[in-house]
């Protein structure tokens, strides 16, 4: 549906993808990502898009669809030179525009070739057809041009496939010509990431505050999305005034801040380790990291953040007892007691490094990632995490899910665990 301003609808716009191996398990359209994202920059909404395989009727039914609905349309590859790429033609029958040879193109082509000591092969000269009244967009990192066509009122971009040609070619030439259809009317965004709730169990505290904001002055939409652990929530607001814009979202991040207190990460997009490195940096304090059912994945998270070499210590990935006992100096007989997954083992994992390492804070991991090594008493799932800073804190939790997952989520509560500590010390 298109978001509508003032009672009027905005631009909006759909998206087409050609290509049939984006129909296959092995490739993932991903232009249409980037070209959503040119899109919102510049206010207009994308309400629709789809891919299409190498069916010109099928090519031509989604077309005949986008331009019904939407003023806007971008389509993405099928401009090579062979007969599977459909898009120019089938673009240019279903308006009925005749196509001319572009000497201009050809030109191109032809140096392009000549270049790497080649001839252009006769099929590029495809390339060269152009719709009478499209404007032809300069391609320097491929073959195939782009176009451009104006055709009763609707805007149609055909870009080339590969995305470092789409790219620059949606950022730079379509930008430019999208802006003045476009208008003023902007979308404005803010991006709050949670950890520590469910997605239902932050509905639950949210929903009653945002179900008003539709109907403010300055309507803001939301949108909420479960990660690995974590939920996002989007708010997304339109207006031609971005002061009057960041007004609306500053008070509505400002109410979710207060209704979701701890839980709550960052209101700037900033991800959870991003966060623990500010907080990290804040304090002057550095961090080391004691993993065992986690294998390392906590210690890539913290060093994925440019800069993590100020606060980030060391790590080490004391995956069998010995390497505990070894490296970190875990009493055997806490482990023959307690067993390797255990709030004593984590703790002591923690404590070890964080002595060790002459650290400030420290985290211990371990855990039973599965799928084997589960009991009744500890199922597969169960992780024990300890912080010790100036005070030890330990939490078992059980996670569920298989491996991949069970590993994922204990680096992230570790994480988070790390992060609540550092805001309250
Ligand atoms: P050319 O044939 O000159 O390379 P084209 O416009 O015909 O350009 P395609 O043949 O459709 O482009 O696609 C070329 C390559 O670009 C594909 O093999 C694929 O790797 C990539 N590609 C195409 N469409 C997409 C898409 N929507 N998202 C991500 N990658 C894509």
């Amino acid at each position: 549906m298109a978001i509508r301003v003032d009672g009027k609808a905005a631009v909006d716009a759909a998206i087409i993808a050609v290509g049939s191996e984006l129909l296959t398990p092995h490739k993932i359209d991903t232009n249409s990502l980037y070209v959503t994202q040119v899109l919102d920059d510049l206010g207009i909404a994308v309400a629709f898009k789809a891919i299409a395989g190498d069916s010109r009727a099928d090519l031509r039914r989604l077309i005949g669809h986008a331009l019904t609905h939407h003023r806007v349309l971008v389509l993405t590859g099928g401009l090579g030179p062979t007969d599977d790429d459909i898009t120019r033609d089938v673009v240019a029958g279903f308006l009925g525009l005749p196509m001319t040879e572009d000497a201009g193109i050809i030109r191109a082509l032809k140096e392009r070739f000549a270049a790497r000591g080649w001839t252009m092969p006769e099929v590029n000269r495809r390339q060269a057809l152009v719709p009478r009244g499209a404007t032809v967009l300069a391609n320097p990192h491929g073959s195939a041009p782009g176009l451009w066509i104006a055709h009763d009122g609707a805007q149609i971009a055909l870009l080339p496939g590969p995305p470092r040609e789409m790219r620059p070619m949606m950022d730079g030439q379509v930008r430019a010509l999208l802006a003045p259809v476009a208008g003023r009317v902007r979308l404005h965004r803010r991006l709050i990431r949670v950890s520590g709730k469910g997605e239902s169990a932050v509905e639950e505290v949210v929903q009653p505050i945002y179900a008003a904001w539709r109907h403010q002055p300055q309507p803001i939409e939301t949108t909420i999305l479960a990660g690995l652990g974590q939920v996002e929530l989007h708010f997304v607001t339109q207006s031609e005034d971005a002061a009057v814009a960041a007004a609306a979202l500053d008070a509505a991040v400002g109410q979710i801040e207060r209704a979701l207190g701890a839980d709550l990460v960052s209101v700037d997009g900033a991800e959870l380790e991003r966060v623990v490195g500010v907080l990290l940096k804040a304090r002057g304090w550095r961090v080391a990291v004691a993993e065992s059912c986690t294998g390392g994945l906590v210690t890539s998270r913290l060093t994925d953040i440019p800069g993590s070499s100020d606060y980030v210590e060391r790590s080490v990935v004391a995956y069998s007892n010995q390497a505990k006992i070894d490296l970190l100096g875990v009493d055997p007989s806490v482990i023959e007691a307690q067993g390797a997954v255990s709030e004593a083992v984590a703790s002591a994992m923690a404590v070890g490094i964080r002595d060790r390492a002459c650290v400030d804070v420290a985290l211990g991991i371990t855990g039973i990632a599965g799928p084997g090594g589960g009991s009744d008493l500890k199922p597969v799932g169960t992780v024990c995490i300890a912080v010790a800073g100036h005070e030890v804190r330990v939490r078992t939790l059980r996670f569920p899910g298989g491996r991949e997952m069970v590993k994922a989520l204990a680096a992230n509560s570790a994480i988070d665990m790390l992060r609540r500590y550092l805001k309250e010390a």
